[in-house]
């Protein structure tokens, strides 16, 4: 199959080679190549209609659905520059985005959209795209969208430039607020086709995906399926049992799942390895997942867990370990096809350390942002001169080339003038038989500068003491590394797509119990 220079290109292309051929399945509607192409073809005409220009920039707003899926591709192929925002976001989070990007239009495709008259007065123009139905007292939001058909003239692709822009995604917040990376067709394109590589994806495989298609680890997958002529089940919200139930139906072969995923598919009451005999790649990314947790799925599952690593400003995947790939336990993965991986000094990112020493983890290649919208001194900062993308994660690379994370740069605690890194404190505390989950964040300290505070929810209150976990830290982690202060939680704070947000951590002090450790 050739592939498209553009994502404007993307559909029409398959619509000429396999017209007939199921491209979506979702659990209301499945649509071939052909319909998937008409409907956004004629959507598209229908923004053109309404004045959309190439260039302007619109906000897509809605829950997993094949409108959504329609929608992505008729604003690319009219030629404005998308930005999917996470069905999760709150009002002053869905605010900041459309603020920030200068989208003149929201489309949504839910009933409603939060903060709908915030966005109203500040002059968007708010459009509803097959909306479903009004849950009750969202009534009047919802009547104050404009609708929209897709009975337009079927548009034709706008030609543009393959490195120009295409989307502004914002990134997770889990380090600070969500910044805008400029991701290009090329760019994505390029990931999509390194992940289908890596995967060694044809026609005849089936993906089961449930990640929200806003976030580029959504999106990108479902270009790596379309670009090879797949079949592409996509799930709104993730229920583990009708997941398992559409993997068995229509022969999955590739399923794509958040850490999380995979430990609600394997504990769900219904689950049986069997209904998964036909995969072939069960990929988990996002965010890590604790060895020992991930042994214990692929036990489960009856299948090896290609752990893959990726981030909004890599157009998706940076390292990832294939069926074909040898994989290492602990491992992300080794670099993408046409992406380049190295480990940068921390001190100075343009020397790279020797295998195995840990560093600042840089990528370069076609998929690297062209930078944060409307932020150059955040693009100066994670771009160098020379096309390397600082990905903020500590890193270190095997004689291999496997790539082990160590944790997020923003995070790292120095006490006493040591680096302490909170995951590897908290994938110890994990290994403790009464512990659920725990974080760790960092806390000032007068004598050591920081110091490392452990918050831990436990599987059952009272299953564990603070002397225990204390102690068991010490067993295993060097002395100053072992957290100074603990304290039990209920639960942990987390960002729409599950990742702990540490940095608010601290927001849960004083609750009881908590207890300062010996110094
Ligand atoms: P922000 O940049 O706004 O703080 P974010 O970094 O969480 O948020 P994303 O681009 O969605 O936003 O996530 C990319 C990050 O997710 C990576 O930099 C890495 O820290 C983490 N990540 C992704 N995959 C993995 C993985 N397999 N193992 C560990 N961490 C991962
Ligand atoms: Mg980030």
């Amino acid at each position: 199959l050739p592939i498209a220079a553009t994502l404007a290109d993307l559909l029409p292309l398959l619509a000429r080679h396999h017209p007939d051929r199921t491209a979506l399945v979702m659990e209301d509607r499945s649509l071939t190549y052909a319909e998937l192409d008409q409907a956004a073809g004629r959507l598209a005409g229908a923004l053109a209609a309404r004045g959309v220009m190439p260039g302007d920039r619109i906000t897509l707003h809605g829950p997993n659905s094949w409108q959504w899926v329609v929608a992505y591709y008729a604003v690319l192929r009219s030629g404005a520059i998308l930005n999917p925002l996470n069905l999760m976001l709150t009002p002053p989070e869905v605010a900041h985005a459309v603020r920030d990007c200068g989208a003149g239009i929201v489309i949504t495709t839910a009933a409603s959209v939060p903060g709908l008259s915030g966005l109203r007065e500040a002059g968007v123009r708010l459009i509803a795209w097959g909306g479903e139905a009004r849950e009750p007292g969202e009534e009047h939001e919802a009547e104050a969208l404009e609708p929209l058909t897709a009975a337009g003239a079927m548009l034709e692709p706008h030609a543009c430039d393959p490195g120009a822009p295409a989307m502004i995604c914002y990134t997770s917040g889990t380090t600070g607020l969500p910044k805008g990376a400029v991701l290009t067709h090329r760019g994505i394109l390029h990931n999509a086709a390194a992940i289908a590589t890596m995967f060694v994806m044809d026609r005849n495989d089936v993906m089961v995906s449930a990640m929200p298609l806003p976030h580029v680890g959504g999106h990108v997958m479902m270009n790596a399926a379309f670009q090879r002529g797949m079949r592409l089940a996509q799930f709104g919200r993730f229920d583990p049992v009708r997941v398992q139930d559409a993997v068995a139906r229509l022969g999955g072969t590739i399923f794509f799942g958040a850490p999380a995923m995979f430990l609600m598919v394997t504990a769900a009451p219904g689950f049986a390895a069997e209904a998964w005999r036909s995969l072939r790649v069960a990929a988990i990314g996002g965010a890590g997942m604790p060895p020992e947790q991930m042994r214990a799925v692929e036990r489960a599952l009856g299948h090896r867990l290609l752990e893959l690593w990726g981030m909004t400003e890599l157009s998706g995947v940076g390292a990832a370990f294939g069926p074909l790939t040898p994989n290492k336990h602990g491992s992300i993965g080794v670099a993408v096809p046409f992406v380049q991986l190295r480990i940068g000094a921390l001190d100075d990112d343009a020397v790279t350390v020797p295998p195995d020493e840990p560093g600042e983890l840089l990528a370069r290649g076609p998929s690297v942002m062209q930078g944060y919208w409307n932020n150059a001194a955040a693009t100066a900062e994670t771009l160098t001169g020379d096309g390397w993308l600082r990905t903020g994660d500590i890193a270190r690379m095997d004689a291999d080339g496997c790539i082990f994370v160590v944790d997020r740069r923003k995070d790292m605690i120095l006490s006493s003038g040591y680096n302490v890194y909170p995951a590897e404190l908290e994938r110890v505390l994990c290994e403790h038989p009464a512990v659920a989950t725990a974080a760790v964040g960092r806390q000032p300290d007068p004598v050591k500068g920081e110091i490392a505070k452990a918050y831990v929810v436990l599987k059952r209150e009272g299953e564990a003491t603070i002397e225990e976990l204390e102690a068991f830290c010490r067993h295993s982690l060097a002395a100053y590394k072992v957290p100074r202060a603990f304290q039990f939680v209920s639960d942990l704070p987390r960002t729409p797509s599950g990742k702990v947000l540490r940095r608010e951590l601290c927001k849960l002090d004083g609750g009881d119990p908590a207890r300062s450790a010996a110094p």
